[in-house]
Formats: structure tokens, C-alpha cells, sequence
């Protein structure tokens, strides 16, 4: 290890810093070295001194990945926390972030800017992991998947060396790390294409399900109005179980791009819906919409997620019926839009034909028995054009053949062959044979 790696931005067991460094939403990991890197040399610094001690590596941004990828129990934790920066680029529209900066440091730093990027719902997120598997945001609809507003990145190997990725420079790299996971690399900068985005329409409306026929109509009149809106809405439909004495409910969560007055139709469709609990819409900064997620609940808590090229009547029964188990959390994502102009080959997010995206949880009590099947979640599978892998709490072959058809698993192994042989970055979803 370099002396300036050792002095600057190594921890121990023990150290101060070393704790929050190895905590993630999943639980708290044990590796034997944490390094914050502050610059691309860092981590390539990082990367040769873990191949000289054979170490395992595990790449940790914002610390959200559900299956647990970041809770590394030993060998080298590089944190990228540190290299965070978000810096526009002249006055274009276009931005470099460092790869471990984190969603809401983005919308707060481009808000002056009168600019936006569409991501996650979650402010604590890490843009690089975020965007390594897609990226489904709240203007997925209007702007398509993070990825889609990526231009560039920059990627250290295992080996150390720095490489510029766009469509012109290792286009297939680039082509990978937009959906393929953090398998070739570490990436230390990313640089978007950001959109004119200021204020927005973010609303809430809540429906008490026991007054409604049952939560088919909710969703089938919910779907019924997203499905071919103007593509500045985006809304995603939570269907609630009866949980610690509150009855059941859906909570309908909107984001318009676009003042109150050209949303009035949208939200008067919505509040047509069903008898509602209660509501709370504002026109508001994007950047505040975004929400924290302390404390996150506590794991563990089976999370799956399924993509739907249709979500017809058949479609819909199966969400609903794995809701009335009673047993599981259940959230429509709508999407379309921009999303689906890409053509499915154009990234390795291939599901670009997804609708709605169906994520089930089932928070599991004290005394479970560890079983994380999710109810009903069978019959939703078999409707799914495959998963999101940023959405799965496993990341095992099934997890893979789920989130990538054998086509796009082919050419991400050929890619991870030439340019991670030694698979030093395992800590991902690996693709199947
Ligand atoms: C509360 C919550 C809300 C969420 N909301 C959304 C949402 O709205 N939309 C959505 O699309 N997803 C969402 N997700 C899923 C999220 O996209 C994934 O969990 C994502 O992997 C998290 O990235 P991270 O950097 O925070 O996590 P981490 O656990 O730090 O990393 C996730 C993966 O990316 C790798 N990685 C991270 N940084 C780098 C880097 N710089 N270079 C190389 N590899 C790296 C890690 O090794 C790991 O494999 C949410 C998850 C949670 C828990």
C-alpha cells in the first residue's frame, strides 16, 4: 500500500469512520480494510494493493443495494463516498459527478441551475449504483432511465488502469455499465446529459381500500388514466396491507413536470378514483421531492420486482391477489414513455417494453423463520418480461436470468471476460451460463 493511500484514507476495525463505512441499508459488514479514495489515482491505487494481497474487493457507493452486495464481510471496502463532487460542465446542459455522490446532492446542486436529472425517489441513493442497473426515476416517463442520460463515464479496472467510456471511446464497456451492474470496474465519474427541470406538481392522494369494491378498481382506473398520459406524469400506486391497527389503504404518488394548471386533468383523474383519506399536492422544487429514507426499515424484508411488458386484466388480477394475502406491500410503477423509445438493445437494461413495474414487500416479523417467498408473487412472475435487478434482494443465477435475457447475458459475459477475467468484482449480479 502507498504511504499516501495508508496516511490519507485507510480505516481499520476500531477507527473512527469505519463503522459508518461499512453500514449499509442491509446491515453492518466486517471487511479488514475500508479505503476513501479522493481521486480516480486512489482507486486504482487501491485496486493494485488489493490484487498484491489478494484481497476481495467490494465497491461501495450509497450503501442501498438490497441484496446485501456492500455488506462485505472481509478483504478491501473502497468507499467512494468522498468523490462526490457534482460539477457542470461550461454552460451546457451537462454535468460530471463522481461516483460516489449521491442523488440528493445532485438535485440540490443543479435546483440554482434550473436543472434536473431523473432519479431514484430517494435522496441517500448512490447515483453510480443507481445508474450501473438502470435507473427508474420520477420522470422516467419523460426522460427515460438514468442511463439513458449518460454520456460518459470514467472506469478504473482491476488492473488499475483508467479508461474513458462514451459511445465513441469502449463503446461495448459503456454499453455494459448502463444496466449490465458494477461488474467491470470502478466507476469514478459519470457525466449527464441534465434536462430543464425547476418546479414540479409532487402530489399524494390516499384511498381507503375498504371503501372501494377492492383495490381492482383502484388499479385498473389508475392504470387506465397513466397508461397514455402526457409523458410528464409519472405516478406510482402503493397498495397498503392493514398494519399496526392502521386499515388498508392506497397511497397514489404523482410527479408532474409541469405547473398545477396543466396538471389539473391528472389530478382530478386521480382524485376520481375513490373516496379519498386525505391528499397533499404542491407545486414544488424538484429536488425537494426526493425523500430520505432514515430509518430504513429494518431488514430483513423480502423485496422482488417485476417487470410487465402488459398490464391487462390478467396482469392485474395476479398484483391484486398477491395484495389480498394481506401479507405483502405492494407498488406500481408506471413507466413507457421515453423509457420505451430506446430501443431494447441500445444499453443492457433490455425490458425497455415494460409498462408498469410490480415490486412486492413483505416486511418480515421478529420471529420469522427466514422464509422470504413472497405470496403470490408465482402468478406475477409469469406475466414479467424479466426484473429490475436494482430491485431483487438476491443476486443469484436466478436473480440474473431475471433482470437480463440470455441475449444481453451473453454479450455482458463476453464483456466481463475481457475486461475483469479474475471476476475482482464479484459483488454483483454475475451473469448465468
Ligand atoms: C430506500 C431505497 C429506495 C430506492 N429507490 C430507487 C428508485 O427510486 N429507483 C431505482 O431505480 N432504484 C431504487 N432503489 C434501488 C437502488 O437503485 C439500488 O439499491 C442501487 O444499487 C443502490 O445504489 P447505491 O450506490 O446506493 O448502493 P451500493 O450498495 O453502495 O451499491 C450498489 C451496487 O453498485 C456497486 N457500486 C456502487 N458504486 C459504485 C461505483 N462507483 N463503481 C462501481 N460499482 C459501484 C456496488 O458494488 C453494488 O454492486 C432504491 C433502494 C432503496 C433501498
Amino acid at each position: 500500500m502507498t504511504a499516501r493511500l495508508r496516511e490519507a484514507m485507510v480505516l481499520e476495525p476500531g477507527d473512527e469512520g469505519y463503522s459508518d463505512a461499512v453500514t449499509t441499508v442491509t446491515g453492518t459488514g466486517t471487511p479488514d480494510v475500508v479505503v476513501r479514495p479522493i481521486s480516480t489515482g486512489d482507486v486504482a491505487d487501491a485496486l493494485l494493493y488489493a490484487k498484491q494481497e489478494g484481497m476481495l474487493v467490494t465497491v461501495r457507493g450509497g450503501g442501498h443495494n438490497l441484496a446485501g452486495l456492500t455488506q462485505a464481510r472481509n478483504g478491501l471496502l473502497i468507499d467512494m463516498r468522498r468523490l462526490n463532487a457534482v460539477e457542470r460542465v461550461g454552460k451546457t446542459p451537462r454535468v460530471r459527478i463522481g461516483g460516489g455522490a449521491t442523488w440528493g446532492r445532485v438535485a440540490k446542486a443543479l435546483e440554482p441551475e434550473g436543472l434536473a436529472l431523473t432519479a431514484g425517489d430517494t435522496a441517500d441513493v448512490g447515483v453510480a449504483g443507481l445508474t450501473l442497473g438502470g435507473g427508474i426515476g420520477w420522470m422516467v416517463r419523460e426522460y427515460g432511465l438514468a442511463v439513458d442520460s449518460l454520456v460518459a463515464a470514467e472506469l478504473v479496472t482491476a488492473e488499475g488502469k483508467i479508461l474513458q467510456l462514451s459511445e465513441d471511446e469502449n463503446p461495448e464497456l459503456f454499453w455494459a455499465v448502463r444496466g449490465g451492474g458494477g461488474n467491470f470496474g470502478v466507476l469514478t465519474g459519470l457525466e449527464f446529459e441534465a434536462h430543464p427541470v425547476t418546479n414540479v406538481v409532487f402530489g399524494t392522494v390516499m384511498f381507503a381500500l375498504d371503501l372501494l369494491t377492492d383495490a381492482r378498481a383502484l388499479v385498473s382506473g389508475w392504470f387506465a388514466h397513466q397508461k397514455d398520459a402526457d409523458r410528464r406524469l409519472t405516478s406510482v400506486l402503493a397498495l397498503l396491507p392493514a398494519m399496526q391497527g392502521s386499515p388498508a389503504m392506497g397511497m397514489l404518488q404523482f410527479c408532474f413536470d409541469g405547473d398545477e394548471t396543466a396538471a389539473a386533468e391528472h389530478i382530478s383523474a386521480f382524485k376520481a378514483l375513490g373516496p379519498s383519506m386525505g391528499e397533499d399536492i404542491s407545486y414544488r422544487p424538484y429536488a425537494s421531492i426526493l425523500v430520505t429514507d432514515d430509518p430504513f426499515p429494518a431488514p430483513p424484508a423480502a423485496q422482488q420486482s417485476s417487470l410487465l411488458p402488459d398490464f391487462g386484466v390478467a396482469e392485474q388480477t395476479a398484483a391484486c391477489k398477491a395484495f389480498e394475502t394481506g401479507e405483502i406491500m405492494m407498488a406500481l410503477r408506471a413507466l413507457g414513455g421515453a423509457m420505451a423509445a430506446v430501443p431494447a438493445e441500445a444499453t443492457a437494461f433490455a425490458a425497455r417494453h415494460a409498462q408498469v413495474m410490480v415490486i412486492g414487500t413483505r416486511l418480515l416479523s421478529g420471529e420469522s423463520d427466514g422464509d422470504q417467498n413472497i405470496p403470490g408473487w408465482r402468478r406475477i412472475q409469469d406475466c414479467a418480461a424479466g426484473a429490475y435487478v436494482n430491485w431483487l434482494d438476491t443476486a443469484d443465477d436466478k436473480a440474473s436470468r431475471l433482470s437480463y435475457p440470455q441475449q444481453t447475458r451473453r454479450r455482458l459475459s463476453r464483456i466481463k471476460a475481457e475486461y475483469d477475467p479474475r471476476n475482482v468484482f464479484s459483488r454483483a449480479v454475475q451473469f448465468a451460463e
